[in-house]
């Protein structure tokens, strides 16, 4: 164990899909700096997995195309692995598939025309009402009581862990954004003549998994500006100027800028000194939710042909299962497949704390009943923790970051980026761009 001070210009702390964005973007402007890794691996929870011949990536992944030059860093990063991909994703409810996002003309199709004259009274008939700071009401007064019921609330409400009225409106992000009065009239209207932007089916993939795009970052940073297996454990600070990064292995080293992917939560926790009392019990009212994935590698050629099929049914522990080899073929061998569902939980929940073999049993007799699979498919099957998966945005959500942003806006050369970095429902493009940002505006 050595305590030797290092030195490095810019010091950035984890290696998921901002850190190394972060480092990318540093080197493209010929600077100086080192990542930290606290794992083995760098990608964060932006990888891809490989169990024997099948490929899976760390939750139903997909690049999307929102921001052009990021866009096209990517396109020039992975040459002809990176495809573009139209395959659609769908609901499942009560034995029957539904576009997702929600497309008025196919709930006519599966839930039948007196259904659907009722949501359609009720959305055309609901005034604003209710706290528009509160994803139930604010689902509610947009889509009506019935569509908000039978497909929104009950699905937040099991990915994100909490009442729905509790949950802040950005946690539709931004896949209900394209989803409006006039989009659904439009299209009800136009018939399948109208293509409408949110049914967003079409989105780029690699070859070899999401995976692909944190290796080739990572490549691009250089094995020699990258430190793994380095957990950072303290950051200390004189009048808010960071001083040294204390490591779990003993050592420590110096740098002129700090930029953190760290969850904001722990980063609090870990300066010295630490910050005032208020703020740390707002840090630590954050929550995070975790996913666990349970991966069932299949002998048979195909499931389904969707992206990612999701279910709002509150009785089912899962909340999206999808299936690899719909991404792109390179994921399952010839003439296999698989399949991997998402439990999204607490690290307090008794489905966190479970062995394997219960999980796999469970779901695995819920996929037979539920006749996605059979019993004598299934080669293998394992189970995967992604931790910190997504940060849980409760109603209040803006005035605790505020507070957060006030104090740590008093520190110099400290720098925040990434999903638990800022607490924020971003995505790859979005940390993508925030990496670009920090390396070519603030440093
Ligand atoms: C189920 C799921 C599905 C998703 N689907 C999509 C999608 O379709 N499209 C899309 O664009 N995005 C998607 N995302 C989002 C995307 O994967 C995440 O937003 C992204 O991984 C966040 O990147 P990050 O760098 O901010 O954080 P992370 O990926 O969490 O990386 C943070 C890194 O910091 C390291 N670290 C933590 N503590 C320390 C410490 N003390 N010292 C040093 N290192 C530390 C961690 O080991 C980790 O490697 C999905 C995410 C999940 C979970």
């Amino acid at each position: 164990m050595s305590l030797q001070e290092d030195k490095t210009n810019i010091a950035i702390l984890g290696g998921g899909p901002a850190g190394l964005s972060a480092g990318y973007y540093a080197r493209k402007n010929q600077l100086d700096f080192t990542l930290y890794e606290a794992s083995e691996k760098t990608g964060g929870n932006a990888v891809t997995f490989k169990s024997g011949d099948f490929y899976y990536d760390s939750g139903a992944h997909r690049f999307h195309d929102k921001i052009p030059e990021v866009t096209k860093e990517v396109k020039s990063l992975l040459g002809d692995s990176l495809k573009e991909i139209n395959v659609p994703s769908q609901i499942y409810h009560q034995g029957k598939y539904l576009d997702f996002p929600i497309s008025p003309l196919n709930v006519i199709k599966n839930l039948g025309i007196r259904k659907c004259l009722s949501i359609g009274w009720e959305v055309l008939g609901q005034r604003s009402n209710g706290d528009p700071n509160n994803f139930k009401s604010a689902t509610i007064n947009k889509y009506g009581r019935t569509l908000a019921e039978s497909f929104l609330l009950n699905y937040s409400e099991k990915l994100w862990g909490i009442a729905s009225d509790q949950l802040s409106v950005k946690v539709s992000g931004k896949r209900l954004e394209g989803l409006t009065i006039k989009t659904l009239l439009k299209e009800v209207i136009g018939g399948n003549s109208i293509k409408t932007k949110h049914l967003d089916g079409s989105f780029y993939y690699p070859d070899l998994g999401i995976g692909q795009i944190m290796d080739c970052l990572a490549e691009k940073c250089g094995s020699e500006n990258i430190k793994l297996n380095k957990r950072v454990s303290k950051i200390s600070h004189e009048n808010f100027i960071p001083g040294s990064i204390e490591f779990t292995d003993g050592s420590s080293t110096k740098s002129d800028q700090i930029i953190s992917t760290l969850p904001i939560s722990i980063l609090l926790e870990i300066l010295d000194p630490l910050p005032p009392t208020e703020i740390l019990s707002i840090a630590r009212s954050l929550k995070f939710r975790n996913i666990k994935l349970v991966a069932f590698f299949l002998d048979k050629d195909q499931i389904s042909n969707n992206a990612s099929l999701y279910f709002p049914d509150s009785k089912l522990p899962f909340t999206r299962i999808y299936e690899p080899k719909n991404r792109s073929v390179k994921m399952a061998p010839t003439g296999k497949t698989s399949l991997i569902v998402e439990l999204p939980c607490f690290e307090t929940d008794q489905i966190w704390n479970e062995t394997d073999h219960v999980i796999i049993e469970s779901i695995k007799s819920q996929l037979i009943q539920l006749s996605f699979i059979e019993e004598k498919d299934v080669i293998n099957a394992e189970v995967r923790n992604i931790k910190n998966a997504y940060p849980v945005l409760e109603k209040d959500v803006d005035e605790k970051l505020l507070e957060i942003d006030k104090y740590l806006s008093q520190f110099k050369n400290l720098h925040l980026i990434g999903r638990s970095g800022t607490y924020q429902y971003n995505h790859i493009h979005d940390l993508m761009y925030s990496g670009k940002m920090i390396i070519e505006s603030s440093l």
